[in-house]
């Protein structure tokens, strides 16, 4: 058994039932899970028995992030297609992606996460859509493991190429029946349902314009029987929404209503194109969206009605979209963004700081279908960052840490704990040296960039 004391942390944001705001707080944590927040005073056994402490005064304390939505492999091919709009853009890195394998998926995953948890996140889904030359979902789970992140690894997939009138090129989609073997064998290897876990599995066909309406229902029932999430691509662009009519008949929420896509354990990326009748529907449902601001900006595809859906009670998570679309990790900026984009149409409470930090965390939680995260109570798990506020950043902001934290957009953290677990200490990963893996990266980027296969 170990136990950690955090003391004399300047502010701590708990973003618990009340909301409370605690200046001078501590934290005992023992074997990863919180035991007690407040003032140091108000645990003074547990303040005298830690087998570890940091003092964290010049701190601001908060939940660690949860980013919805990413595709970490994307990582490899950057500021490709750098005025498309989405199928353009598509059209342009499928080629490149040809040449993924199962070595450069773990390292582009572990950078991926090395830059997300450098700035906050401490949970992170992925969606994993493509598999050539033998790759696996496997191999990101693995990066997971050996980074110290906590992670939800969806099992994506394509099945309908150009032929059959899908968007990806015949030889990047897979076969049906092989989808949904592999995706069973992932969620019986790694799926853990328990409080804390580490690692979850979700059931991700790619989108509507990859997959067929076949392999979109199957998953629904597949990830039901093993009581696993879903996860897809919904209504991001208009050219989206014009193909789910042509080809469907359907608006996107009403097409994802009639494969059985709606309801609490689904949650959908982007939502850019929802009215007001889809967005109802996935507050009555409790289906969950996963707001990705800057990838939506960077492609041109518009900008989500988040207001609306908090105000129908739409389970709202923020990510940072893969990183070839955005073209960074960095899930406190998306919160900037986010706040930022509801007030551009002329309300400037479209969304205020505090809540743009609740769909950083809270909001993640929820969608990722997690009660033990996104929150500093008794009995939740220990996943915290800490910034340094005697920081450039934070400069003249200290009549309001808390607003600071999205309205000055700092950058890298000073403490990361994921399950108990330091992993970033003074600004520095604990759990991975990053000079070697950006090297290794970079090659591997060279040579995707060059149109090589393995
Ligand atoms: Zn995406």
């Amino acid at each position: 058994m170990t136990t950690l004391l955090v003391k004399d942390i300047r502010h701590l944001v708990t973003m618990d039932a009340a909301r409370r705001e605690i200046s001078d707080g501590a934290l005992f944590i023992r074997d990863g899970v919180i035991e007690a927040v407040g003032a140091l005073a108000e645990m003074p056994e547990a303040a005298a028995s830690a087998d570890d402490t940091i003092n964290l005064p010049n701190h601001i304390v908060m939940p660690g992030l949860v980013n919805t939505h990413h595709h970490m492999f994307q990582s490899l091919t950057r500021v490709v297609a750098q005025n498309e709009l989405l199928f353009g853009w598509l059209r342009a890195l499928y080629p490149l992606w040809r040449g993924l394998d199962g070595d450069a998926i773990h390292v582009s995953a572990k950078l991926a996460m090395a830059e997300l948890m450098l700035s906050g996140c401490t949970t992170s889904s992925d969606h994993l859509y493509l598999y050539p030359n033998g790759a696996q979902l496997d191999d990101e789970i693995r990066a997971a493991i050996e980074i110290g992140m906590r992670f939800h690894a969806a099992r994506g997939a394509m099945s309908v190429g150009e032929t059959d009138g899908g968007l990806p090129p015949d030889d990047l989609v897979e076969n049906e029946e092989a989808i949904l073997r592999d995706t069973r064998r992932v969620i019986e290897t790694y799926h853990d349902a328990k409080r804390g876990a580490m690692i979850r599995i979700v059931v991700a066909p790619c989108s509507p314009f990859t997959v067929s309406q076949n392999l979109m229902r199957e998953s629904a029932a597949l990830a039901r029987s093993y009581k696993v999430r879903l996860h897809t691509h919904l209504a991001e662009t208009a050219d989206d929404v014009a193909y789910s009519l042509e080809k469907f008949g359907l608006l996107p929420g009403d097409y994802a209503r009639s494969l059985d896509w709606v309801g609490q354990d689904v949650w959908h990326a982007h939502c850019v194109c929802l009215n007001e009748r889809e967005i109802s529907l996935f507050g009555r449902t409790g289906t969950g969206v996963c707001h990705c601001p800057s990838s939506n900006l960077r492609l041109a595809s518009g900008i989500a009605p988040i207001r609306r859906m908090l105000d129908f009670r739409v389970p709202v998570g923020l990510g940072v979209d893969g990183s070839a679309s955005n073209d960074s990790g960095h899930l406190l900026g998306e919160a900037r963004m986010a706040m930022l984009l509801q007030r551009a149409m002329g309300d400037p409470l479209g969304m205020t700081a505090r809540e743009a930090l609740e769909l950083a965390t809270l909001g993640g939680a929820a969608v990722l279908g997690r009660d033990d995260i996104g929150a500093l109570a008794p009995g939740m798990m220990a996943d915290f960052i800490a910034f340094r506020v005697d920081t450039l950043a934070f400069a003249g902001a200290g009549n309001d840490l808390v607003a600071a934290l999205v309205l000055c957009a700092p950058q890298t953290v000073d403490y990361s704990v994921i399950n108990g677990r330091v992993t970033v200490r003074y600004g520095v990963l604990q759990t991975t040296e990053l000079r070697p893996l950006i090297e290794r990266h970079n090659t591997i980027s060279r040579r995707l960039i060059r149109g090589e296969h393995v």
